[in-house]
């Protein structure tokens, strides 16, 4: 049997689009490896959003080229966000890899699947992507010009892929979009989020649903209705904010001011009083002054969000970021930007957490890891948890008793 081994770096929706490869390629007769010289075809699933992660993809395309010199037999694909429409330079630049194709889509060298082939043993907690793309055009992001504009894929096939995940042992599904406010925009009926989620609320065996990412400019009242109501989607909101400073949102091209963002994070909490707010930061953007900076973090002190994730900001070519403005913070002034916020934001995780202390909590178990089972609260909280018992895609209650700023564990 031939052997397959994907390498896959980046966001949730490249996971998911590896896992509909692999499925695929199983379809196809061939077998997943680990390794990578026991593989024939080997595919890497990119991410450029910031120079870190192209550096890696870049290490391990030269990782690659010595074992296609020494098998040439074997096939190696590349696909995710560094494949861009000039495929002409990319085959220059890397002579040795044999196909390009660009992220979601099914490399042109196998047949088509009449639907989307579907993992025949998915994980309890599944992903599917619901719009492919981004019209936003943030002005330092390289999403839209890789991922194209903005396809929304219609309810139905959306409801059937969901009913085929959990024939198979899915429990809980995450609904994948860069913008998933803006969805059902481009279908005939104009259908929005909060129709999906209705409908999708109503299937037998489901039990819960999440969806990432919403976009602060587009997250409208009839969804947070929506997340209140339906008793299958979780009381958790990805709500990416980027800076705390209008100066700075302005020409970062989000759309929103730092006051409509307080008042959407307090309407949210006001309609689902138990909500989860993550979000998203980017530091040292161009200009940033020291005081912008501090206007980030007493954001971050304000709103305490259950989780952030930070970066440092990284020209993008291509963009308009990177086009219009020098990129004039020095790397050790973003470096000790992000290290304080970090720090300030492991400290409001701490508290959140302990107030989590002796509470029992629901989680989805989705697997084991040193001897631990684990999974995530509504809320997503990660959770650990003993037990010689096979708890595999149950839904447990474990009472909390310990806490840190990254994870509980807990008593079943
Ligand atoms: N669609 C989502 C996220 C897309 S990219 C949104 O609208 O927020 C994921 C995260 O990477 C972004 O939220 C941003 O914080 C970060 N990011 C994107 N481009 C970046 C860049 N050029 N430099 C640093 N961080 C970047
Ligand atoms: Fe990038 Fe902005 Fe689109 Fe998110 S909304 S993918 S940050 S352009």
């Amino acid at each position: 049997m031939p052997k397959y081994h994907i390498w896959t770096i980046g966001c949730q929706m490249n996971k998911a689009e590896s896992e509909r490869l692999a499925s695929r390629f199983e379809e196809l007769g061939y077998e997943a490896t680990d390794k990578v010289d026991e593989a024939d075809l080997i595919v890497l699933n990119s991410c450029v959003v910031r120079q870190s992660a192209e550096n890696r993809v870049v290490n391990k395309l030269s990782i690659l080229k010595s074992l296609k010199k020494a098998k040439p037999e074997i096939t190696l694909a590349l696909t995710g966000c560094l494949v861009n429409a000039d495929t002409d330079r990319l085959h220059r630049s890397y002579p040795h890899v044999d196909h390009f194709f660009k992220a979601g889509d099914y490399p042109p060298w196998l047949e088509k699947p009449d639907a989307l082939s579907l993992p025949h043993h998915p994980s309890p907690t599944a992903f599917v992507t619901i719009i492919q793309g981004c019209d936003n055009f943030c002005s330092y992001c390289i999403v839209p010009y890789r991922r194209g504009r903005e396809r929304s894929r219609p309810i139905p096939e959306i409801a059937g892929e969901v009913r085929e995940l959990v024939r198979r042992g899915a429990k809980e599904v995450t609904l994948l979009g860069q913008n998933v406010d803006s969805y059902g925009h481009d279908l005939p009926d104009r259908p929005d989020l909060a129709d999906l989620l209705a409908e999708l609320d109503e299937i037998d065996g489901l039990v819960r649903l999440r969806f990432l990412t919403n976009h602060p400019k587009d997250m409208s009242l009839k969804l947070i209705e929506a997340i209140a109501r339906l008793d299958k989607v979780c009381e958790m909101i990805s709500l990416p904010v980027q800076a705390g400073s209008d100066e700075i949102l302005r020409v970062m091209k989000r759309g929103y001011t730092v006051a409509q963002y307080r008042e959407l994070v307090g309407q949210i909490r006001e309609k689902i009083p138990t909500v989860a707010v993550s979000t998203d930061i980017i530091v040292g953007f161009p200009s940033e002054s020291e005081n912008q900076f501090r206007q980030t973090l007493d954001l971050l002190s304000e709103t305490k969000f259950d989780t952030v994730h930070i970066a440092a900001y990284s020209p993008r070519t291509g963009t308009a970021a990177a086009r219009d403005f020098e990129d004039d913070i020095p790397s050790d002034e973003k470096k000790g930007r992000l290290k304080k916020a970090e720090l300030l934001q492991e400290k409001i995780q701490t508290e959140i957490n302990a107030r989590l202390l002796d509470k029992t909590m629901e989680i989805l178990v989705e697997g084991r890891n040193r001897g631990k089972w684990y999974g995530r609260t509504r809320t997503d909280k990660l959770v650990f948890f003993s037990s010689d018992k096979d708890y595999h895609g149950q839904l447990v209650k474990i009472r909390i008793e310990k806490t840190s700023p990254w994870s509980l564990q807990g008593k079943i």
